[in-house]
């Protein structure tokens, strides 16, 4: 972090170095200590201000980018975030394509922060013309002077994890952790943070955690993209219909699922027991951990890290709204 006399030089000089905070009613009945690491401190109040800091870098770096340039990109809404607000920063046109399971008020967000916003179908396949995969790669290929940060693929997803979230587990750990638990969509956060922590030390295990409705598991189990796998969902963020590049599957030792209704309440539940309002991906990784507990993954010397991606303000029209959990038939 670049500060002076505790001033920072802009929003991008804070982005990274998140707190670790240790876990204790949630995790009560669960064997070991648990600590989160808390991705909502970022400016962007989410682990993507990461990659979206050090994908733009690099671009100006190599020369890519420059002063003007449109950044396009495919996202469920917070790396849109990251990227719009750095682009504000450093004065770039911002346009994304989301799937339209981003919940409304990430796309407001998304608008008010300068960027322009194309709303695509979900429960298309990845090579459809209507995926937002494809609606940024066309946009990409129209607009002249553009860069697609292309997250799902682009091994910087990974190094960004690898040179920030990695080691500042390690050292806010003191070498200490056994376990992490995290989130697995473009695979960037477990891949890079994983890698890193395996570097250190071999024996620490690496468990993903995926949404059901998702090829991630079963694509890591037996190397087959089983299109069966495929079912709607609810939990933005989380898991994939495609296998991205920017996940390394040798570094992750298992995949769980978790269902949308048990992730909606873990979230509400770390809300009530740890003060923590964090996102619906948040949940699932809670839920998960539980789940891995009951699997007798941990024992009383683990010391288990799990990644909370994003905040929970993003979800008030969704897992915090009662209604909304009414309409998904999780509530009475
Ligand atoms: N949680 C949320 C809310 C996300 O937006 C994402 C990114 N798609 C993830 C988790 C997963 O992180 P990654 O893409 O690094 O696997």
């Amino acid at each position: 972090m670049t500060k002076n006399n505790g001033i920072a030089n802009s929003i991008l000089d804070l982005v990274g170095e998140t707190p670790l905070i240790k876990l204790h009613e949630i995790t009560k009945n669960l064997r070991g200590s648990y600590f989160a690491k808390v991705e909502a401190f970022n400016p962007g109040h989410s682990s993507k201000d990461r990659i979206a800091l050090h994908i733009i870098n690099d671009a100006e770096k190599k020369g890519i980018l420059k002063k003007g340039a449109t950044i396009v990109e495919t996202t469920s809404g917070n790396t849109g975030f990251s990227l719009a607000m750095i682009s504000l920063v450093k004065g770039y046109k911002c346009i994304l394509a989301v799937s339209d399971k981003t919940s409304l008020d990430k796309i407001d967000l998304l608008k008010t922060m300068g960027a322009e916003v194309h709303v695509c179908p979900a429960n298309v396949a990845a090579d459809d013309p209507r995926s937002y995969y494809e609606v940024a790669k066309i946009i990409h290929k129209k607009t002249k002077n553009s860069v697609y940060i292309n997250q799902y693929f682009n091994e910087l997803n990974i190094e960004a994890h690898y040179r920030t979230t990695g080691p500042e587990i390690w050292e806010q750990t003191a070498g200490k952790i056994t376990h992490l638990v995290a989130a697995s969509g473009t695979g960037g956060t477990i891949s890079g943070t994983g890698k890193y922590l395996k570097e250190q030390n071999p024996n620490i295990k690496i468990l993903g955690v995926d949404a059901i409705g998702s090829v991630l598991k079963k694509f890591h189990e037996t190397g087959e993209f089983d299109s069966n796998e495929i079912k709607p969902y609810k939990i933005e963020g989380l898991g994939k219909t495609l296998i991205p590049t920017a996940t390394d599957f040798d570094i992750i030792d298992v995949y769980e699922k978790v269902s949308d209704k048990d992730s909606a309440f873990a979230a509400r539940e770390l809300v009530k027991k740890e003060g923590l309002f964090c996102g619906y991906t948040s949940g699932a990784v809670i839920q998960a951990t539980k789940q891995y507990s009951a699997m007798s993954f941990f024992n009383e010397d683990s010391f288990v890290v799990v990644i909370f991606p994003d905040h929970g303000s993003r979800y008030m029209n969704k897992i915090y709204s009662d209604s909304w959990m009414q309409e998904q038939g999780f509530l009475d």
